[in-house]
């Protein structure tokens, strides 16, 4: 499963957390994050994971490319309510690709812990036949 992270700066310390909680479960799958939540998790947990550019310079655009050429199966974005963010139109649009692709997306800790239990379960395997199908046409 391709999972991006991303997490606005006053959320960055809870997506730490919740990377280093849940590395175990993570480091199965391929991960993909913006630039500076992507150096935070590698520099705190060792994960493996590509970085994209930074949010407010296009890499919540970058992964919504990923959702519209239906190469992400699940994305988890520490959104900031609280805070005007300069890219706020970005964040819209990444989170408007998930609706059109139905693509999941959990939006802060308690939602995120789910799916990790849910991709534990392997709730999310229909992604996998999408893919495998994708590859035979
Ligand atoms: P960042 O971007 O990981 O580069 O800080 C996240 C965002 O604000 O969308």
């Amino acid at each position: 499963m391709n999972i991006a992270l991303i997490a606005h700066d006053k959320k960055k310390d809870d997506i730490i957390r919740f990377a280093q909680a849940y590395k175990y479960c993570l480091e199965k799958h391929k991960l993909f994050a913006t630039g500076t939540t992507g150096l935070r998790i590698e520099e705190n947990t060792g994960l493996d994971l590509h970085r994209f550019r930074s949010g407010p310079l296009g890499g919540d655009q970058q992964i919504g490319g990923m959702i519209a050429d239906n190469n992400m199966d699940l994305v988890i974005f520490f959104r900031d309510p609280l805070t005007a963010q300069p890219h706020e139109p970005d964040v819209s649009a990444l989170m408007r690709l998930c609706d059109v692709y139905a693509i999941p997306l959990a939006t802060n800790m308690a939602s995120a812990e789910v799916f990790i239990h849910a991709l534990e379960r392997g709730d999310f395997e229909w992604r996998e036949i999408i893919h495998e199908r994708e590859n035979q046409e």
